[in-house]
């Protein structure tokens, strides 16, 4: 995930490119497509600056229902390579010291870090989704149970008791 430096031109340009899903590791992270990566670059006389988005497909398990699905979400990052930076190794913040010899700059890391950062955490397949009946486990997405009509109405019961005294 390399930018060449030299092959970039003055002034604004997009580079759009879609990343293997396996060119990615993240722990406990399945993506389910390509990642498409969109970076958007404006290169002066001594600075780089590189906006970037990501795309990605999660294979998520939804929280409410167990059932997997796929949840797209985005993650942007941007970062500025600059000559006036003291330093000759990159450092750890967005802004990133090049010198005149640095050919190319790899952007695995901002990208990596983007997506650990905006992964979505509590996820359901659909704002309406049922869930799982909490008696019999039933996905109530795809049929219904019996157990909600089985259930007597607590009120009901109140007056079982009364007149059982
Ligand atoms: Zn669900
Ligand atoms: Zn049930």
């Amino acid at each position: 995930m390399k930018i060449r430096l030299n092959s970039l031109k003055e002034g604004f340009q997009t580079l759009q490119s879609s990343l293997a899903i396996e060119s990615i590791k993240i722990e406990d992270i399945v993506f389910s497509r390509p990642l498409d990566l969109i970076l958007k670059i404006n290169k002066g006389a001594s600075e780089i600056d590189i906006k970037g988005t990501v795309s990605a497909f999660l294979e998520k398990e939804c929280d409410r229902c167990l059932e997997i699905f796929e949840k797209e979400f985005q993650a942007d990052f941007e970062l500025l390579l600059s000559t006036s930076v003291s330093g000759q190794q990159y450092d750890t913040g967005d802004v990133i010291s090049i010198t005149s010899d640095m050919s190319e700059i790899d952007i695995y890391p901002f990208v990596k870090e983007a997506i650990v950062l905006n992964l979505p955490m509590k996820v359901i397949c659909k704002d309406d989704c049922k869930g799982l009946c909490e008696h019999c486990g039933t996905n109530l997405n795809k049929e219904s149970c019996k157990c909600k009509e089985n259930e007597i109405d607590p009120r009901w019961k109140t007056l079982e008791n009364f007149t059982e005294d």
